[in-house]
């Protein structure tokens, strides 16, 4: 089958790859030229922390150790508080499992050369598309290309589809965008005297309380640091003066190691925050079907880290549907439609997550439940935490939180059972006190 997918990012990449492995013919259409040949976008570098389901992918390709072997392994977060405390935090129970720093612009080039070197993969740069028409399977791009006769065509083309712009268009889809109040920018902390100049082995958090700053660790020793602020303190922050004074009041460790912060600051851009939601991700015509996938499916918020660990599961769940629908694709994207289920999950998770980093990980009170929720993972089998659900396995995340709801359930009953064991253990021994008392009067 010819497949066309919009968008050589992250996803439409790994979906090229998928695709290829079954067969199909792909031709890949992406706006940007071809990123391999270009430098990278100032201040839109990007690290992810790439964990299970992204990993699981790519294992499934055989790609998991190239990509990894150029990843930083990340165990914990490092919570710096305003005066200058160190707090590490593991990521599990056991301390032995990590989430992996690294650079988007690096796995896409990484991925592209993949896609592009497998035999049935074509991929043609410079073409944004502009135009889409369901019904007869014809796409129009910048500058007046025109591609006809598209019987597949598949939009990996981030949170901004041109594919689900089309979409939207048409009776009984649906969807809906919410931007938080915050935009993200991205900094630098440099390497000190040829090493990093933090714990490279953890993700490096300073919360503080409506906004945070993270950092994650580079192979070049450097880390990239993204704010994540009201727009309105990114807007006051508007001379050199006011950035150094700002920071080191509240990042008062940081600041030491930023030397261009003043000028970083004042020339990288301003990311906006947003979440996505199309319902149904596919439309069928007798001419052609259009779905949707990655960030154009389903764009969440990046404070779980998971929205290219999403895209990737996209990958594998859309390559499982077309083996069970022998790659009848009209039919396989119905399937993959109940996959919203979990991604519905995954964009909520997230935004609780934000207000979970930039405040409650620096309470004393979080630490000590993050504690007892790693020691009931060590004491009760079968007790896993959220945290590890979502980042260190490959359980949908609907099922992840259904596991998570009985797990409560049966602390919280396993909790008043203690609770009515030592009322009863107390009654019992006041009363015993009482009848040892007696005599003891009685004695006396
Ligand atoms: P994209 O990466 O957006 O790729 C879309 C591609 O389509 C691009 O190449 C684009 O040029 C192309 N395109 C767009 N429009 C057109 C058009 N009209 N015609 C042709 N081509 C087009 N995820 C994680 O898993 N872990 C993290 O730690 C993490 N951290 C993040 C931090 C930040 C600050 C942000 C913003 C995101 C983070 N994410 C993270 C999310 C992750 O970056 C995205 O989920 C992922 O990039 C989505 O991949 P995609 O291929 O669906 O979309």
């Amino acid at each position: 089958m010819e497949v066309t997918i919009v968008g050589a990012g992250l996803v439409g990449c790994l979906l090229a790859c998928f695709l290829a492995r079954r067969g199909h013919h792909v031709t890949l259409y992406e706006r940007r030229p071809d990123p391999r040949e270009q430098g990278p976008d100032r201040g839109r570098s990007i690290n992810l922390a790439m964990s299970e389901r992204g990993i699981d992918a790519l294992r499934r390709l055989g790609l998991d150790g190239k990509v990894l072997d150029a990843a930083l392994p990340m165990a914990g977060r490092v919570m710096h508080a305003q005066d200058g405390a160190l707090t590490f935090q593991p990521y599990s129970a056991d301390r032995t499992q990590a989430i992996n720093s690294i650079g988007r612009a690096a796995l896409n080039r990484e991925l592209l050369d993949v896609a592009s070197a497998l035999p049935g993969v074509e991929v043609r740069f410079g073409h944004r598309l502009t135009g889409l028409d369901e019904r007869t399977g014809r796409l129009e791009f910048e500058h007046g290309e025109v591609a006809d006769g598209a019987r597949v065509v598949i939009g990996a083309d981030g949170a901004f589809s041109a594919v689900r712009a089309r979409l939207q268009q048409l009776p009984g889809v649906s969807f809906s965008q919410d931007y938080l109040d915050y935009g993200y920018k991205e900094l630098s902390i440099p390497a000190k005297d040829g090493e990093f100049a933090l714990d490279p082995g953890a993700l490096h958090i300073w919360p503080r309380g409506r906004s945070m700053m993270i950092a994650l660790p580079n192979r070049d020793r450097s880390f990239t640091c993204t704010l994540f602020w009201p727009h309105e303190t990114l807007a006051a922050l508007d001379t050199p003066q006011r950035i150094s004074a700002y920071f080191g009041e509240h990042y008062s460790d940081a600041v030491e190691l930023m030397p261009g912060l003043a000028a970083d600051f004042r020339a990288n851009p301003v990311g906006h925050l947003v979440t996505m939601r199309c319902s149904p991700w596919h439309v069928t015509t007798e001419a052609a079907t259009v779905g949707l996938v990655g960030d154009a499916a389903h764009a969440i918020v990046p404070f779980y880290g998971q929205g290219a660990n999403c895209g990737f599961e996209d990958c594998v769940e859309l390559d499982r549907c077309l083996d069970e629908t022998g790659d009848d694709f009209p039919a396989a994207l119905e399937l993959f439609e109940r996959r919203r289920a979990d991604t519905d999950v995954i964009a909520r998770l997230a935004l609780d997550n934000f207000v979970e980093m930039r405040d409650r990980v620096g309470s004393r009170v979080f630490l000590a439940g993050k504690r007892v929720e790693h020691t009931l993972e060590r004491a009760l089998p079968g007790y896993v935490s959220r945290y590890e659900l979502v980042s260190f396995s490959t359980t949908p995340y609907s099922q992840a939180e259904r596991r998570i709801a009985r797990q409560r359930r049966a602390v919280a009953a396993a909790a008043a059972g203690a609770a009515l064991l030592a009322l009863g253990f107390a009654a019992r021994h006041g009363r015993r006190g009482r009848r040892s008392g007696r005599p003891g009067h009685e004695n006396g």
